[in-house]
């Protein structure tokens, strides 16, 4: 018997179908001939950290991959199986989207494996969050002195700023930005506030979304 969750989606789905389906009947048409969203997002798989609400978005308007503490890997052209590189390949070179951004959070588990160590013993996480090692020494250096939480929420802001890094080392984005056709960003969500804040490259910090 499904759980009283599933019923719950169930009748959600019902909900929607009457509700929002019906009301949105035009767009749902449109639609179904294709997408065509100019923007990516990278987000996290927490559950409180919900984009399409945060960001007042519907159907159609992002195109989104959500993995385990909002990383986007390294370029490694390589026969493993890279979900999130092949969510970044369609975007940029089927969908032409024009931007890519990488939403971080606060109170990030993944981000906390990497920074304890909890999810060493792991099969899939620690390796997953192994990429931002660096990160994590570099942020453990410059404050391991202080409490942890505030450590966490350092090097939740810095694995973004490494994540931008790495979109880079994608020769197909890096061509985009190169040509002014395609922008990163990286931001921040802070879920006890509902703060967002921006990635300012030249001040290398965060801070209120500047437009
Ligand atoms: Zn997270």
């Amino acid at each position: 018997m499904p759980s009283q969750w599933i019923r719950r989606f169930a009748q959600g789905y019902r909900s929607f179908r009457q509700n929002y389906f019906e009301t949105n009947r035009a767009l749902f048409k449109e639609l179904s001939d294709g997408q065509a969203p100019k923007v990516m997002l990278v987000a996290c798989c927490d559950s409180r950290v919900e984009p399409a609400i945060i960001l007042d978005s519907g159907p159609g308007d992002l195109f989104i991959v959500r993995n385990i503490a909002n990383l986007i890997p390294p370029y490694q052209p390589d026969t493993f199986h890279h979900g999130t590189s092949a969510a970044l390949e369609f975007a940029v070179n089927s969908l032409g989207v024009s931007h890519i951004v990488v939403m971080g959070h606060a109170g990030c588990g993944g981000i906390r494996a990497a920074l304890t160590g909890i999810g060493g013993e792991t099969e899939f996480i620690g390796p997953w969050v192994s990429m931002i090692g660096p990160v994590r020494d570099e942020v453990v250096q410059a404050c391991g002195g202080r409490p942890e939480a505030e450590q966490q929420r350092m090097l939740e802001q810095r694995s973004i700023v490494s994540s931008l890094r790495n979109l880079d080392s994608f020769p197909f984005v890096a061509e985009g930005v190169k040509a002014g056709t395609l922008f990163v960003h990286g931001w921040y969500f802070d879920i006890h506030t509902g703060d967002l804040l921006a990635y300012d490259a030249e001040k290398d910090a965060f801070g209120p979304l500047p437009f």
